[in-house]
Order: structure tokens, then sequence, then C-alpha cells
């Protein structure tokens, strides 16, 4: 008798609230993304660039130079699907877009490529302290893969000092100006010889990752490598594109 109540209530929110496409709001049946928004969400492909993350065709990095971390992995690229579903994640704290969609191959793409690295611990980009209060999309990743790793997260080792203009804004060129200095590390005593897992939400020229870096291993740290859960797709060489 209980049990049917509940298959009738199930049936019921499922004729009221069918699932739909947390991308374009589509009745799904039973999936979180619907075929259409699942074919426009790209994940980075196989053997990408060491340093950068990025597939070849898509890394203008040239073998790392000038990146101040050693190595950095990404799960998927910042257009289309992965675009809405970061933003509703970012903005709008939705985190089914996340742990439904996003999570698994972020898990599993950064677990995979830093098997043989023994990191001390996972550090989230951090927000200015005034915007605290907002939902703090990085620290809900790095403490994902906190988790998924078996390493601990701390959120107070690095600090963000102002706030910065948002970085996909910017023009490329000054991307690098707009968040310089924009970090500090905290807690030095704690970070001498250690190996950190930076982590951050879409990593666009890098600047960012390059700013916590250069203050973590300012302050003592031995080894900083980073793992982003997008990044900018960059040109397709011989395209156009309109992120950078
Ligand atoms: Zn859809
Ligand atoms: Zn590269």
């Amino acid at each position: 008798m209980g049990k049917s109540h509940f298959s009738f209530g199930k049936f019921l929110a499922g004729l009221l609230f069918p699932p739909r496409c947390l991308c374009c709001g589509a009745v799904t049946g039973s999936s979180p993304l619907c075929a259409n928004c699942s074919a426009k969400l790209h994940p980075v492909g196989r053997d990408p660039c060491r340093f950068c993350g990025r597939e070849r065709d898509r890394c203008r990095c040239d073998y790392g130079k000038g990146l101040l971390f050693e190595q950095a992995v990404s799960a998927y690229y910042y257009e289309q699907t992965g675009r809405a579903l970061l933003q509703r994640f970012k903005f709008r704290g939705d985190i089914a877009c996340y742990d439904q969609v996003l999570a698994p191959l972020f898990l599993e793409k950064t677990a995979g490529a830093f098997h043989q690295v023994s990191f001390d611990w996972i550090v989230p980009v951090p927000m200015y302290e005034k915007q605290r209060g907002r939902f703090d999309q990085t620290g809900y990743l790095a403490r994902s893969l906190s988790r998924h790793m078996g390493i601990p997260c701390r959120t107070d080792l690095l600090k963000k000092l102002r706030k910065t203009p948002p970085q996909h804004l910017q023009k490329a060129r000054d991307r690098g100006e707009n968040v310089k200095g924009a970090f500090t590390a905290c807690k030095k005593s704690e970070l001498q010889g250690v190996c950190i897992l930076l982590v951050d939400d879409v990593a666009t020229t890098f600047s960012t990752l390059n700013e916590c870096a250069a203050a973590l291993k300012g302050a003592g740290a031995d080894r900083v490598l980073c793992a982003s859960l997008m990044t900018t797709a960059g040109k397709i060489k011989n395209q156009g594109d309109q992120h950078e």
C-alpha cells in the first residue's frame, strides 16, 4: 500500500515536473541534458598539450613559455553548452549543472592526469572577501576534487586583495594587468616546499592561475599544478575565434 502510494506520487511528480534539460529546459525523460545540448558540450580531447591542457591545434602556449605553473588540465571547452552550464553554476549556484553533468569527467581527468603527483593541498582560486556571500564556485570545485582525490582542501593559504573586473570581459592583452598583484599567499611557514593543486573554474589566458602560482611559489611552495573545469577554446588554427 505504502509502496503504491509512493509510486503514484512519483508518477504525479513526473507529470507535474518532468525532468528538463539543465541547459535549454526541454523535457528530456531522465537525462540531465537533451540530446541537442549534450552534442554541444565539448570535452577537451585526449592527449592535450601537457603545459596548458588544450588540444594541440588550440594550444598557443609554446611549450609552457610564460606559464608560472608546471602543468594545467581542463575538462571542457568554455563554449556553447559548457558555457551555459558554467554560468548557471557560477552565477545562480545551480550545483546540479556541476554534480549531474560536469563533475564525473572533471574528477576523472584531473585525478588521471596527476596520479603520479603527491599533492599536499588543493587550493581554490579565491574570491575577494567582500564578494563572499556570493556562491563560491571555485571552493565547490576544490572540495569536490578533495573528496575524490583524498587530498585536503585549504582555503586559507591564498587571498584575493581586490575586486577585479571579470577576465572574460577584458581584451587578451589587458588580462595580465587586470590581475597583477591581486593575490597574496598567507601562512608562509606552512607553504615551504609543498606541492599544490590550484583549482579554477575557467582558464582564459592563464593570467589568474599565473598570479596565484607566483604568489604561492614566492611564499615557498615548491610545485604548483592546475586544474580548471573549463578552458577557453583558443583559436583552431586558421579560424577566427571570439574569445581571445
Ligand atoms: Zn537542452
Ligand atoms: Zn599548450
